[in-house]
């Protein structure tokens, strides 16, 4: 009977997915190659890398998986800012065409808006005697994106603040002195582009957005009627409430469940892999991927 046994633990062996990490490529601290080697030491079965308006860190992840034939299944994703009611809402894109145009494009007018919004933080914060900032910031960003981590690492390795979370309180968050509305598009636009590009489109990590519920609901809702596939249910930084919160909305509007760590650092994110499993309730997103 040892073979029942033996199968028995094979079919009940743990696929471990992550859905939402980033690399240099945008604000994390892993390059690409360091990445896949660190999922691939966490057992990691499939992993999306989705770094902020950009798929650049992708070509390279994949190379390094196929030179040292890592047992991870990569899939191409990406994180797009967008706005809705003032607020800034993040849509990741999974199994996206990386050669599609539209995806591309917008990509590109992203990018440029990310550099004008680099250039108003950086001219607000040497209004406050900070000088020179978006230099600093570009210095301690790998890739050809700025966000406002690499703003707040320059901050805090010059001693302006003890930490990120403060460098966002006092600077760089709503409310703080070099504050300036994120120059992106909506959220119809991301959906749009990353259908075109023939991959699901999910609501990233949906309570950190500081909305009330009946507000949260709307996004969902107008995400929803947008053609959104999914809600991240399951992610960093949550309480065992907020997850079962996330899973109930996902099945009420009819949405697939992701799961992501949102890795970039060890700091301030749970490490690659080790968001708490999907409840049996709602569908993965994955539930149909071959
Ligand atoms: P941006 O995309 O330029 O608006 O920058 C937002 C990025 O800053 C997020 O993706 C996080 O990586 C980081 N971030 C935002 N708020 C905080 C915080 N309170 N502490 C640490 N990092 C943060
Ligand atoms: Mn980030
Ligand atoms: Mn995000
Ligand atoms: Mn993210």
């Amino acid at each position: 009977m040892w073979y029942i046994t033996r199968l028995k633990i094979i079919f009940e062996k743990k696929v471990i997915v992550d859905l939402h990490s980033h690399t240099t490529a945008s604000d994390g601290i892993l390059t690409p190659t360091e990445l896949v080697k660190r999922a691939t030491d966490n057992q990691i079965n499939m992993l999306a890398i989705t770094d902020h308006d950009t798929i650049k860190g992708l070509p390279e992840a994949k190379e390094t998986i196929v030179r040292e034939n890592l047992p991870v299944k990569l899939i191409y994703g990406v994180e797009i800012s967008t706005i809705w009611k003032n607020s800034e809402i993040h849509i990741v894109g999974l199994n996206v065409d990386i050669e599609n145009s539209q995806l591309l494009e917008l990509l590109l007018a992203q990018e440029k808006g990310r550099i004008d919004r680099a250039i108003s933080i950086s001219e607000k914060l040497a209004k406050v005697n900070i000088h020179d900032a978006y230099q600093q910031a570009q210095q301690y960003s790998k890739g050809d994106i700025v966000s406002r981590a690499h703003f707040a690492r320059f901050l805090v390795a010059n001693g302006y603040v003890k930490d990120m979370k403060r460098a966002f309180k006092k600077y760089l968050g709503k409310g703080g002195y070099a504050y300036v509305p994120a120059n992106c598009c909506g959220i119809a636009d991301a959906i749009n582009a990353i259908h075109s590009a023939g991959g699901q489109a999910v609501l990233a990590h949906p309570s950190r957005y500081d909305l009330t519920l009946t507000k949260l609901k709307l996004l969902i809702s107008e995400f929803k009627t947008f053609g959104g596939d999914a809600i991240e249910v399951s992610q960093s930084r949550q309480t065992q409430d907020d997850l079962q919160k996330l899973a109930k909305l996902a099945n009420e509007f009819e949405l697939l469940a992701s799961q992501g760590s949102d890795f970039h650092d060890l700091v301030n994110y749970l490490d690659l892999g080790k968001t708490t499993p999907l409840p049996g309730s709602v569908t993965p997103i994955w539930h149909d991927w071959v």
